[in-house]
């Protein structure tokens, strides 16, 4: 699965995009009650308890536990951790900058979102902390903007750096923007070609095809973008103790136009404000 691939990445059918609709919208439901219930006090391993009840219950596999080595549904990567952070008993204070990973494979379809929030609610964060994560998001949906059916696969990458340099001029610093980690394909497992990295490449892209479904998922600092994997051989920390934010929604994309499958409504009301033709996917 190398960076320049070539491999033509075959589209989803319509039926096949309608089964990730369903597996996206229980990650989005997932995040969605991890959001509400997360206070301080709590430990990330509440957290992943609740997300793992949620996604059985509603007919899903925490996809994440099918990762080797793996054993929790969620990674929960708080302050300085980039992501891959895994729950345990840590407990969460207020103002700590939290990222949530989450995964589920419903029918053999998979999807795969993250969000960053403020433990204890916006006002409980460091401003500069809630403006890493809005300049996060806001980056992630240019990426999703950027993505056209017979456009280069990696404008997507372009799209978020430039969002962020912008972003990052608007407020006066230079974010970091995390190169090692990558996004990805995703249908029948939760990883899968073509890669696409979050940041401008030069080189031969892929091609976007009719119902591809790929992950976008910025990762950015506040300092620099170095970072180093802790002792327990998940968690990714910045080097500089910098704090980091993670947004990543799983994404279709079709000749008719585009559906985030991981958001509640499909991704509806933002693409319209950012002039992005959407096309519905009913769940099945
Ligand atoms: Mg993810
Ligand atoms: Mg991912």
């Amino acid at each position: 699965m190398g960076l320049f691939s070539r491999d033509r990445v075959e589209g989803k059918t319509p039926e096949q995009l309608a089964k990730m609709r369903t597996a996206g919208l229980l990650v989005a439901r997932t995040l969605e009650l991890v959001s509400a219930q997360v206070r301080p006090g709590m430990t990330t391993l509440d957290l992943d308890a609740l997300a793992e009840v949620h996604i059985r219950d509603h007919g899903g596999i925490p996809n994440f536990q099918l990762v080797p080595g793996y054993r929790h549904t969620l990674c929960t990567s708080v302050n300085d951790e980039i992501v891959h952070g895994i729950p345990r008993g840590r407990v969460l204070e207020a103002g700590d900058l939290l990222s949530v990973d989450c995964g589920a494979e419903v029918d053999g379809w998979n999807g795969d979102a993250a969000l960053t929030l403020v433990v204890g609610g916006r006002e409980a964060g460091r401003p500069e902390d809630l403006e890493l994560s809005d300049d996060t998001e806001t980056s992630l949906w240019a990426g999703i903007a950027a993505l056209r059916v017979g456009r280069p696969l990696y404008d997507v990458g372009a799209a978020v750096e430039d969002s962020l340099t912008t972003s990052g001029d608007a407020r006066g610093r230079e974010y970091g923007i995390v190169e090692d980690y990558v996004g990805h394909g995703i249908g029948t497992s939760m990883h899968m070609d073509p890669q696409v990295p979050n940041y401008r490449v030069d080189g031969r892209s892929p091609s976007v095809v009719d119902g591809m479904t790929i992950c976008i998922e910025p990762m950015v600092t506040l300092g620099d973008q170095d970072n180093t994997v802790l002792e327990d051989e998940w968690t990714v920390v910045t080097r500089d103790g910098s704090r980091a934010a993670h947004w990543e929604h799983s994404v279709a994309v079709t000749a008719a136009g585009t559906c985030v499958l991981t958001a509640l409504d499909g991704g509806r009301e933002r693409l319209a404000a950012l002039r992005v033709p959407f096309a519905d996917i009913t769940p099945a």
